[in-house]
């Protein structure tokens, strides 16, 4: 739907789809309107907002999200599931610690 408002905006078309085709030929319309202009939009304003933040809240709660995130290092995330990076035994570790 970007793509869409890119190119309204730089080629000033009138754009109702957008197409998304994968590599075996698979192709799907998405459907693009005013509607989706303006969810691009109040979502472009909301990165803007968090990249103004100093820190933006954990949107969930995946330990396996952040063992595998490149922002997943001490000093850079404050908040990872991780605890290996950040210097202490996973929660499977500890787990099999408690059962010594
Ligand atoms: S390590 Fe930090 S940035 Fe990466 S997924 Fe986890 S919370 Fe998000």
């Amino acid at each position: 739907m970007t793509y869409c408002l890119l190119v309204e905006n730089v080629w000033g078309a009138h754009v109702t789809h957008g197409v998304i085709e994968y590599r075996g030929g698979q192709r799907f319309e998405i459907p693009y309107g005013p509607a989706e202009r303006e969810w691009v939009l109040a979502l472009a304003e909301e990165v803007r907002q968090w990249r103004r933040m100093s820190d933006v809240p954990r949107d969930h709660q995946d330990f396996w999200k952040c063992r595998r995130c490149g922002y997943n290092t001490p000093g850079v995330c404050g908040q990872s599931l991780d605890q290996v990076a950040h210097g202490t035994d996973p929660p499977s570790a500890q787990a099999s610690n408690r059962n010594r």
